[in-house]
């Protein structure tokens, strides 16, 4: 084995600076739940922060403040778009580039439920679920594409969830929305890595996550599912958001293409 691929050095390095430190991150549907964990939690290790919102313009505010306001190099900026809409995701690219440049890391997060068993579910049904998670995801990705492309350094995340795996009873729509996005994830991880070895692209699949989503989920289902998660908990939004900001860190530069589940063994 040669003396380069070989690292033997002991000494250990004290970081100089915060790990996103002057990376650009924009998380769609940071206003609330995921997003909101995931922007604070990019804030907190130095990023500039671009929260996008839909309709709750005052939460996405108080997240970007709660960002500028910390103790920490990072910075927050707000900006609406709905992601199904793509004169408004340009509109977004264009605000966003004008102000603070070209973006290093796309959070693709925004999603919504529209729960109905087969038997009942409309064509409206099917597309306002599709519409948002996937659409939404093509829809930012190619509004932000030529911020990527032969990039030295870039991460796209697309937030998917563990029903894309396994389905689940009154979920055809969404579990439809959230496995494309694996499909997604794993050809423009392929696509870009021609373009820069320094640009990734991941998928992370959360289990029920504690937010606003799940608390519409009547108690007893809640407490249904629950029992059949071996950690026997939710998981709560910062350990989501952990995850998400590892992905976007340095340190995960060689990871690509993958989806990365975190759900308590839910699907064990
Ligand atoms: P919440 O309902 O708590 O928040 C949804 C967020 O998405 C809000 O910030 C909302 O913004 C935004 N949003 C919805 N539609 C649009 C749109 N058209 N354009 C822009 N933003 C939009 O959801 P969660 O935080 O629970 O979910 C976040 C992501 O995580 C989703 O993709 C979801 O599918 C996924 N997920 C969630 C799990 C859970 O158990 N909670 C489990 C697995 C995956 P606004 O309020 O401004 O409209």
């Amino acid at each position: 084995m040669s003396a380069e691929s070989t690292d033997r050095s002991i000494e250990l390095d004290r970081p100089s600076c915060q790990p996103l430190d002057g990376r650009t991150c924009l998380v769609t549907g940071g206003s609330r739940g995921i997003g909101r964990g995931i922007a604070r939690e990019l804030g907190q290790y130095g990023a500039t922060v671009v929260v996008n919102y839909r309709s709750s313009e005052s939460a996405a505010y108080e997240v970007a403040d709660a960002i500028t306001d910390a103790d920490t190099a990072g910075t927050g900026h707000v900006i609406h778009a709905d992601v199904t809409d793509r004169a408004e995701v340009d509109a977004m690219r264009d605000g966003v580039r004008d102000t603070l440049g070209p973006i290093d890391v796309l959070v693709n997060n925004a999603g919504i439920t529209c729960d109905r068993t087969f038997d009942d579910m409309t064509a409206d049904d099917w597309h306002r679920a599709i519409d948002v998670s996937l659409h939404g995801t093509f829809n930012c990705t190619r509004a932000f594409y030529d911020d990527f492309t032969g990039a030295e350094y870039g991460r796209i995340i697309n937030i998917s969830s563990v029903i894309g795996k396994q389905g689940n009873v009154g979920q055809a729509n969404y579990a439809a929305a959230k496995s494309g996005l694996f499909g997604f994830t794993r050809s423009l991880a392929l696509e870009l890595a021609s373009a820069s070895s320094g640009v990734t692209v991941n998928c992370v699949a959360p289990g029920f996550t504690a937010t606003e989503m799940v608390e519409a989920i009547p108690d007893d289902v809640q407490n249904e599912l629950r029992g059949e998660i071996p950690l026997d908990r939710f998981a709560n939004v910062d350990e989501v958001a952990g995850l998400v900001r590892y992905l976007a860190s340095d340190a995960a530069g060689y990871i690509t293409g993958e989806v990365i589940d975190i759900n308590g063994g839910f699907d064990l």
